[in-house]
């Protein structure tokens, strides 16, 4: 297992993390099967989305904040941050990579993101070979 860390900019934030997880892929020897990639957070999670368009992450990140106010008098989670839990579950802890001939196979529009949504701090992700 690889582990790295990524320090975020701002409360909601998608760090484009796949040279990173290719570097632990690398580091792992890892040339055919693939990388399960792990958040050991609860308010930060992992997806895949596209790498062209950086409004395709500030939509995302807007219909996350749209769908999931970060005040709500309903919320009972007295730390304040219950949206960012909430988030966090949806994009999911974990993502799985194929790896072939060495490289993440990855769509040509594919990046794999840190999703941040209590942030700015510094988050681990680790990295598995299976
Ligand atoms: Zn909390």
């Amino acid at each position: 297992m690889k582990e790295f860390t990524v320090r975020t900019d701002a409360r909601d934030d998608l760090k484009d993390i796949t040279q990173q997880v290719q570097q632990a892929a690398d580091a792992l020897g890892c040339s055919e099967g693939a990388c399960l990639v792990f958040i050991p957070h609860t308010t930060a999670g992992v997806t895949i989305n596209e790498n062209a368009d950086p409004d395709v992450v500030s939509d995302l990140l807007h219909i996350l904040d749209k769908t999931i106010p970060w005040r709500d008098r309903n919320y009972l989670h007295g730390e304040g941050n219950s949206a960012a839990h909430a988030k966090a579950s949806l994009m999911g802890f974990s993502t799985l990579v194929p790896v072939a001939g060495g490289r993440l196979v990855l769509g040509t529009w594919q990046s794999v993101y840190l999703c941040e949504f209590d942030g700015p701090r510094s988050r681990r992700v680790q990295v598995q070979v299976l």
